[in-house]
């Protein structure tokens, strides 16, 4: 029989996933790690980037789409993604568990590990959390960043900027679609452009992570610049599953107001753009141009081959719309 976290109880739980943390091999920058009642680290010289994010059961996700340790997995990559929009990388990360007292204690002890391990392998370290009982899982992390290089904000993209994402969009989105019609397909891993977003930073005028949808996340980025945007449908690159469902125009529109896809949507001006040649290879990823900066209100709009707007029927996620 599986012993569930009532069995357990939320001390002993914590207390073993505590030892198992502290024998990792130790962290220079961790004077006091998991188990008492801070964490104690020692923070770089330059800026602290903080940022937290949540994965909630019923919300993001439903039970079985993920394996607890690619729940972990997740948990910590849609937080280093808002991490890389800046241009900063993951240092330390807090991470706070709700979760029904029948969940196997096994089931938990995967997921902090599948977090500590994503962590790791971005140079980052879990350094404390809490439990608690709620009616559903929710995995809420907290991480601190720095910059190597310069930090970019989502304001100060200019008209005759080009509009550049990375990787492809579509394909978390359309996993998510059908596995919400019941589907058993995977759902894809966020790709974790903290490379890229390190590399573009220093060029970029503008940067925001794609978690919502392009259009609804290319909004945000034109408010908080006073521009407007221009989105070319036929320049995004749609990723091959999207391309198979739907086909065309509409495989476009709905890559471009799925969400989830977690890649860097960045405004670089034509100097910057000069530069990408030698940038390329070093970004891990491809780096498509779709659209441009344009004065005026604040409004992105998505542009068939004529240069007529597409209606898009919502822009992207919102949790309460
Ligand atoms: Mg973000």
């Amino acid at each position: 029989m599986a012993r569930l976290l009532r069995d357990v109880g939320e001390h002993a739980w914590i207390g073993r996933v505590v030892r198992r943390l502290a024998a990792a091999p130790a962290a220079r920058r961790v004077a006091i790690g998991p188990g008492d009642d801070a964490a104690v680290i020692r923070p770089g010289r330059g800026a602290l980037l903080l940022t937290t994010d949540a994965l909630l059961e019923g919300v993001h996700f439903r039970a079985g789409w993920a394996s607890p340790a690619m729940l972990g997995r997740r948990a910590f990559a849609i937080n280093a993604s808002d991490l890389a929009a800046m241009g900063g990388e993951p240092t330390f990360a807090l991470l706070a568990l709700e979760a029904p007292a029948t969940l196997p204690a096994a089931d938990l002890d995967a997921l902090v590990t599948g977090f500590a391990r994503a962590a790791r392998d971005a140079g980052a370290r879990l350094v404390g959390g809490n439990l608690a009982r709620g009616p559903h899982l929710a995995i809420t992390a907290t991480l601190l960043g720095e910059a190597r290089g310069p930090i970019v904000g989502r304001d100060g993209a200019r008209a005759g900027d080009a509009l550049y994402v990375t990787g492809t969009l579509g394909r978390t989105g359309l996993a998510v679609r059908r596995l919400r019609a019941g589907r058993r397909v995977p759902w894809p891993m966020p790709p974790l452009r903290l490379r890229a977003g390190r590399l573009l930073a220093p060029l970029a005028h503008a940067m925001i992570d794609v978690s919502d949808g392009l259009v609804q996340d290319a909004g945000h980025l034109c408010r908080a610049s006073g521009a407007g945007a221009e989105l070319l449908a036929a320049c995004l690159p749609v990723a091959a599953a999207c391309r198979r469902a739907f086909g065309g125009p509409a495989a476009a529109l709905f890559a471009a107001t799925a969400g989830e896809d977690y890649e860097l949507l960045v405004a670089l001006p034509p100097r910057a753009e000069r530069a990408l040649p030698r940038l390329r290879r070093r970004l891990g990823c491809r780096l498509t141009r779709v659209g441009r900066i344009v004065a005026g209100r604040p409004v992105v709009r998505l542009l068939d081959r004529a240069g007529r707007p597409l209606a898009a029927p919502r822009p992207g996620f919102d949790h309460f719309r």
